[in-house]
């Protein structure tokens, strides 16, 4: 198995294409986001650890998301995994790097977007509250509004989406994920992509960097 890393900031986009490489390309996908709000919705032990600090915008423990993460790959499927949201900050990055005769990191992917774009995107995201498929009201809007294009469930704003709960994760991107793009570089193994603009204009500059590998 090989993992392939995809970093930036909240609202930077990597679910969005993660999505789109899972569907196109074959990749599988480990969001440690979405496993968290899976275990928070069971009323899961960890869910229950997990929820305050994602809902003040913080980071939830590194123990917590080792048995996320670990469970995760134990149940990934496939050679190609793309990485969503993990790691997410220094002593994560080394703890996957002493996993890394199972699961070797080939590359990490940095989507890069300014401040300004980042808030709005977050601001107007709306996911489905059943498959979680993430939409946009001004970007990539529902064909009916406030519906699920996928699965005809509700729209809903995620709670750690409000905009102070934003500023507090962006506030947490400076602070500590940014160093993950250091770790990668120093090792040769971080690529920067624009990720401004439409999704399927970032989605060909990814997918030019994916098909070299
Ligand atoms: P985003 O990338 O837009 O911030 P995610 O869905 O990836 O959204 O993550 C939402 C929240 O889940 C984070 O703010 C954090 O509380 C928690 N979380 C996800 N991944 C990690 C991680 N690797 N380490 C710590 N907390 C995490």
């Amino acid at each position: 198995m090989n993992l392939l890393v995809l970093t930036g900031a909240p609202g930077a986009g990597k679910g969005t294409q993660a999505d789109l490489l899972v569907e196109n390309l074959g990749f599988h996908k480990i969001s440690t986001g979405d496993a968290l709000r899976r275990q928070i919705s069971l009323g899961s032990e960890i869910g229950k650890q997990a929820s305050g600090f994602m809902e003040k915008g913080q980071l939830v423990p590194d123990d917590v998301l080792l048995k996320i993460l670990k469970a995760e790959l134990e149940d990934g499927s496939g050679e190609k995994v793309l990485l969503d949201g993990y790691p997410r900050n220094l002593a994560q990055a080394e703890t996957l790097e002493t996993l890394s005769d199972q699961y070797p990191v080939k590359l990490a992917i940095h989507l890069d977007v300014d401040q300004t774009l980042l808030k709005s995107r977050i601001c107007g995201r709306r996911v489905c509250s059943s498959c979680g498929s993430p939409y946009h009201l001004q970007y990539n809007p529902p064909k009916v509004d406030g519906v699920c294009d996928k699965c005809g469930k509700g729209l809903v704003q995620r709670p750690d989406d409000s905009e102070d709960k934003v500023a507090v994760r962006l506030d947490v991107y400076r602070r500590e994920t940014e160093a993950v793009l250091e770790y990668y570089r120093e090792r040769n193994k971080c690529v920067s992509i624009d990720g401004s603009g439409a999704t399927d204009v970032v989605y060909n500059r990814l997918v030019d960097v994916v098909s070299g590998l």
